[in-house]
């Protein structure tokens, strides 16, 4: 198992922290390196890190993003 090192400790979604156990959905931005049967990469820059539970399928929340321009 590859361990990955969050930059951040609280969900990007409701600011609260990710503690031990509970399931997170992560972002990460890579490029291939390699094609082969399998895609090689180099490890993902983690972008975006949230509770699998507050999970909506958006990064940001692009609407609250616009309304606060407005
Ligand atoms: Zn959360």
């Amino acid at each position: 198992m590859t361990e990955m090192i969050l930059g951040v400790t609280t969900c990007d979604k409701c600011d609260t922290p990710m503690k031990a156990g509970q399931s997170i959905v992560i972002i990460g931005l890579s490029t291939v390196a390699k094609e082969t049967d399998v895609l090689e990469m180099p490890e993902p820059e983690i972008r975006y890190a949230c509770h699998l539970d507050c999970w909506d399928g958006v990064e940001v929340d692009y609407q609250e993003v616009e309304a606060r321009l407005n």
